[in-house]
């Protein structure tokens, strides 16, 4: 008999979510990653108002709420020649809003409430391969303070993050084409002359930056940049973000009285597909389902969503002792179904922000365009379906000239 019935690997949102619902539904659930929580992660902080309703659902926003996030009601886009697009959201004229908190607090909060549903959280265990019977996943072979562990269970969940080293042992992760990019990461405190509470996106030479809000007035400050810039630059990862920052006059001017109070943290490159996210025995979650880029800043919303449609069919699986790769084959459809329309409109997004001069025709008219606007918010603020974006009336309604 296996020791567990599933053993999640990577202790992110995506794994402590999946292990808090299997567990919370009575099975054995090991969680294992290699970092010892709290611990540090590379990320702009923003949790779109969509995370706010999966995480009730999920049983875990009071503990969220009582770490004390930042409201932040939405972004404001500020082109290379300074034009700026405010986007906020609202569903049907309700306002929502986004929030903020740092991922070493937030990571934290999923994994306590794993451990509160009855989840087995193993630290410092690196997982380096899965283990299989045949063509099925059966488990993971990792290591613990440098001696060998295997980890047996009936159903694998692959939550190792966007390089994620089980999905390539699966040989089911591809790189992406485009972009390819990586980010570098700090937090900030001082007077920065946020508007309205709003944060910042600012479109630069190679990249973007973004400027949030965070409790007890810090800020986090994202770049996100080709994933060859710093290396070719020839400079230290620090140096190139402050260089990079003063380069960009309104973003010199918003943190001339702010100063850095962290390390700048890099990952690094940052876009991943995979070609299938469940297999024999094995189901891919988070970031190592695939992971596009940051600026519509969907990765956390993506990850508790996916926990949640992996749940449905993993449940069902396990409750019939069945976990072939036809049984699974369930969760690729809903994700897909859940996903792709989503991942259609963040492409175009980013089509606009890697041509300046698409940005600056697009910004004076969505601003002007207000339903188009509002429309485009709620789906990216992953409150609203993307179809509702998705239409030629919408479509034309906002980018006609
Ligand atoms: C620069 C940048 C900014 C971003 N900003 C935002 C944002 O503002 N909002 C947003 O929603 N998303 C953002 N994202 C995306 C977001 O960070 C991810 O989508 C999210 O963290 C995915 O969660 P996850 O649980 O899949 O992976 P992760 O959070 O990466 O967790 C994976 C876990 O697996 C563990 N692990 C990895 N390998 C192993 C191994 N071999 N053995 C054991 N454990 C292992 C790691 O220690 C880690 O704890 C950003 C991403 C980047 C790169």
């Amino acid at each position: 008999m296996n020791d567990w019935d599933v053993v999640v690997v990577g202790a992110g949102p995506a794994g402590a979510a999946s292990a808090a619902q299997f567990a919370g539904k009575g099975f054995r659930v090991a969680l294992l990653d290699r970092a010892h929580f709290p611990r540090h992660k590379a990320c702009a902080e923003y949790l779109s108002p969509g995370v706010r309703n999966v995480a009730q659902r999920l049983g875990v926003w009071d503990s969220i709420q009582r770490a004390g996030p930042c409201s932040v009601p939405g972004m404001e886009v500020v082109s290379s020649s300074g034009k700026v697009l405010r986007l906020d959201y609202s569903v049907e004229g309700r306002r929502q809003y986004a929030a903020t908190l740092p991922r070493h607090v937030l990571d934290e909060r999923f994994v306590a409430h794993a451990v509160a549903s009855g989840a087995t959280l193993m630290s410092g265990v690196i997982a380096h391969e899965p283990m299989m019977d045949g063509s099925t996943v059966v488990g993971v072979r990792a290591s613990q303070d440098g001696a060998t562990l295997s980890v047996p269970a009936r159903l694998t969940v692959v939550a190792d993050g966007h390089r994620s080293t089980i999905a390539r042992a699966l040989n089911v992760s591809v790189p992406a084409w485009w972009p390819v990019r990586m980010g570098l990461v700090a937090h900030y405190e001082g007077q920065a002359r946020l508007r309205d509470g709003f944060g910042q996106m600012h479109l630069g030479p190679e990249g973007y930056c973004g400027v949030a809000p965070l409790p007890d007035g810090r800020l986090n400050v994202a770049i996100v940049i080709k994933a060859d810039a710093v290396r070719s630059s020839g400079l230290r990862a620090s140096d190139f973000f402050e260089r990079w920052i003063q380069r960009m006059p309104a973003l010199r001017t918003l943190l001339a009285d702010c100063s850095r109070i962290s390390p700048v943290r890099g990952v690094g490159p940052i876009g991943s597909r995979a070609r299938r996210v469940s297999t024999d025995g094995a189901m891919l979650v988070g970031d190592a389902a695939g992971f596009f880029d940051p600026f519509t800043g969907e990765g956390i919303y993506r990850a508790l969503r996916g926990a949640e449609l992996l749940c449905e069919v993993g449940h069902d699986a396990l409750l019939r002792d069945d976990v072939s790769a036809a049984r699974l084959a369930r969760y690729d459809t809903l994700r897909s179904r859940e996903f792709t329309r989503k991942l259609a409109v963040t492409s175009l997004v980013q089509l606009f922000v890697q041509f300046p001069l698409l940005m600056e025709y697009a910004l004076p008219r969505l601003t002007r365009r207000t339903q188009a606007l509002e429309v485009l918010g709620s789906v990216l603020g992953d409150c609203s379906d993307a179809r509702e974006f998705l239409n030629v009336p919408t479509l034309w309604s906002a980018l006609r000239p």
